[in-house]
């Protein structure tokens, strides 16, 4: 069986999350009525700690919908540089919802109130309103980074001292809770609305939350709907995302041991040919620099998945594993062992 470190959206519904799925009471949630739906719907704003959230699609729907609360037309949020809403979702912010971006530079995605204070200006006739910042916390392209909390907890309150409105992309968020020990609602009390991924590391098919007051919920809902989220027996999907709640949090801890376990295994191999990219290793994301002459991570990724590993490029040289309820230690042993494979073909070729 290959293994397949490329992302944790790969993983498949484990057996009782199936069951789950096929036992669950269903409705019609545009009418709404699928008691399911509204079941995780309830769960989910109580353990976010937000008066009501909304069953959506997808992350990237989930963010959509936040830009649209957060900002009108012509308006300007602040994000950071890396982040997955200005990256990785093809700009909707400007296309769907006419919103402006201006990005902030970060380490790993990680920034400081003074980077925050001097984007900020008076109003001015000249420049677009700043109405909203986004945070991203694990950060994806930031290597799964967490965000060290006084840090944090500094941002948000310049943030809203300077009367922004603050939205949190916590796909992986959980990710976060389970490494810190912190508990969820520290981490979301600060933000009027926080979106949390069901389809990466806990492992649900499909869907994301996206908490706030019930006034931009009723909006966010309206709003779905022209969007094409609507979605009818959907609890069969929310059936999967509340057992992923109640089943699959813990285990993420699982996770970045493995995914510790791979960095160690790749620190060990010769650093004049494969590097990581970021020593530490907050959570469930590994990204290494294959490092040398003619080094393409595209061909080493190719490679790999001859040998039954996938594992993605993200860049010219780099490429990142991500570990999931789908790969376990032996697949990461075998994984560690792939590479120096690699490694040492390339070696003996060049030889
Ligand atoms: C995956 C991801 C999203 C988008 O989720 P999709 O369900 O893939 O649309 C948004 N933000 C972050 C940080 C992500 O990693």
């Amino acid at each position: 069986m290959p293994c397949d470190f490329r992302s944790d959206t790969v993983t498949k519904p484990t057996e009782g999350m199936f069951k789950a799925m096929t036992t669950a009471e269903l409705g019609d949630d545009v009418l709404g009525d699928d008691p399911t739906v509204r079941r995780l719907e309830e769960r989910c704003a109580d353990m976010l700690g937000k008066e009501a959230a909304l069953f959506i699609p997808s992350g990237t729907m989930s963010n959509l919908l936040a830009v649209f609360l957060h900002c009108r037309p012509g308006e300007e949020l602040l994000c950071e540089e890396n982040s997955h809403v200005y990256i990785y979702e093809q700009g909707g912010y400007a296309q769907i919802n006419g919103v402006c971006v201006r990005t902030l530079s970060g380490e790993r995605g990680i920034f400081d109130s003074e980077t925050l204070v001097s984007a900020l200006h008076e109003p001015n006739l000249h420049f677009p309103n700043t109405t909203a910042l986004f945070l991203e916390n694990t950060h994806n392209r930031g290597g799964g980074s967490i965000w060290p909390f006084e840090q944090y907890c500094n941002v948000c309150e310049t943030a809203k001292q300077n009367g922004l409105t603050l939205h949190l992309d916590g796909a992986r968020l959980m990710n976060a809770v389970v490494a810190t020990g912190r508990p969820v609602r520290e981490w979301t009390k600060s933000f009027d609305t926080v979106s949390l991924c069901f389809s990466k590391g806990l492992g649900a098919p499909v869907g994301s939350i996206l908490a706030g007051c019930n006034d931009w919920i009723h909006l966010a809902r309206r709003r779905r709907k022209v969007l094409g989220g609507g979605m009818r027996q959907a609890g069969v999907l929310a059936a999967a995302a509340f057992y992923a709640i109640n089943h699959h949090i813990d285990r993420l801890a699982e996770d970045h041991r493995n995914a510790r376990l791979l960095a160690d295994h790749i620190r060990e191999m010769p650093s004049t040919m494969i590097r990581l990219k970021y020593d530490e290793i907050d959570t469930n994301m590994v990204f290494f620099d294959l490092v040398g002459p003619n080094r393409s991570s595209k061909r080493f990724c190719d490679e790999l998945a001859r040998l039954g590993i996938q594992m993605l490029p993200t860049g010219p040289m780099t490429v990142r594993a991500v570990t999931h309820l789908n790969v376990d230690t032996i697949a990461v042993e075998r994984a560690a062992e792939a590479i120096k494979t690699v490694l040492i073909m390339k070696q003996a070729k060049e030889a």
